[in-house]
């Protein structure tokens, strides 16, 4: 037996996009959208499938967005693979893929961003100051372009998804935001399109973020709510790994993504550390049920 797979219409131009989900809506379709950066993986392909679940139509977008990444980050090298890309989508009956030049996206005179709320200070916004805003100006733009009713993001980009949420309700959009489960390699390390960086000794090495989310998870679960203590901990996990370069391992409120002292209440455990010349990023929440309260 032979499969069909449908053909994924592949878009470069705002308005042509804008017109064809347009059209959509105008005929009753519901429409998810998937951001993407693109160097598809299993997590990319878990949003997508959520989107194929809850709507008529999926538009995944596939945009390297400069205004994200700052000086001597790796907007030039990040991994570009729009073929093989689209071969993935074809899989999952994906019926638009919208891929803008940078000029599609920004003109030159561009000067208007987004300034980003409040909890996009802490953490990343520490360490890659300007990535939010990057953030949140593209996936307004993106919404803009394509007025979804759902878009579809990664709990792995948790700080991220509540700038997002903050946005939408700040700024009155009309799309509803759904967040979903990381996906992780055999081993625990989340998904990344980053991982494409790591040598093999690395990706072992890599393991460690997760190691120490669950060596968190694990201390509170014991009745351990200091958080400072539950901290340095992690922090010895990725030590022990040979992991010296670590921006945070943070215990935080899961709102506000500020600070606990101590762990009497849910939290979100998130670590970012570098790995050879890769920065990676993962978190773990600390829900009620293995919070001690
Ligand atoms: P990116 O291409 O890295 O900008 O990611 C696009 C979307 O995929 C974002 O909403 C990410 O949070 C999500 N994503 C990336 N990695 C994963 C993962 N391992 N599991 C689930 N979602 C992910």
């Amino acid at each position: 037996m032979t499969t069909s797979v449908k053909s994924i219409e592949v878009l470069h131009h705002a308005t042509e996009m804008h017109c064809a989900v347009e059209a959509l809506r105008r005929n009753g379709k519901t429409v998810g959208l998937v951001p993407t950066m693109g160097a598809l993986h299993e997590g990319h392909l878990s949003l997508v499938k959520a989107a194929r679940r809850e709507c008529d139509v999926t538009v995944v977008t596939i945009f390297v967005n400069p205004t994200q990444f700052g000086p001597g980050e790796d907007f030039r090298s990040y991994p570009r693979t729009l073929e093989a890309d689209l071969r993935q989508l074809a899989q999952f009956d994906v019926e638009f893929v919208f891929a803008p030049a940078n000029d599609e996206m920004y003109a030159p005179e561009h000067s208007t961003y987004v300034e980003p709320p409040a909890v996009a200070q802490p953490l990343e916004g520490a360490f890659r100051p300007g990535h939010f805003r990057g953030v949140a100006t593209v996936v307004l733009k993106l919404l803009n372009m394509i007025p979804a009713h759902v878009a579809f993001f990664g709990h792995k980009d948790y700080q991220q998804t509540l700038v997002i949420r903050r946005m939408v309700e700040d700024l009155s959009l009309a799309v509803d935001i759904r967040v979903c489960p990381t996906i992780r390699e055999p081993g625990g390390l989340a998904m990344s399109s980053r991982n494409q960086y790591l040598s093999p000794p690395q990706r072992h090495q890599a393991l460690a973020l997760w190691q120490c989310l669950c060596r968190a998870e694990e201390l509170v679960r014991g009745g351990e709510n200091n958080a400072d203590i539950v901290r340095a901990e992690m922090r010895a996990v990725l030590a022990i790994a040979g992991i010296d370069r670590v921006d945070y391992t943070s215990l935080a409120d899961p709102e506000t993504l500020l600070e606990l002292k101590t762990l009497d209440r849910p939290a979100i455990a998130l670590v970012a550390a570098h790995v050879g010349k890769t920065r990676l990023i993962d978190n773990l929440p600390l829900t009620t049920s293995n919070v001690h309260i």
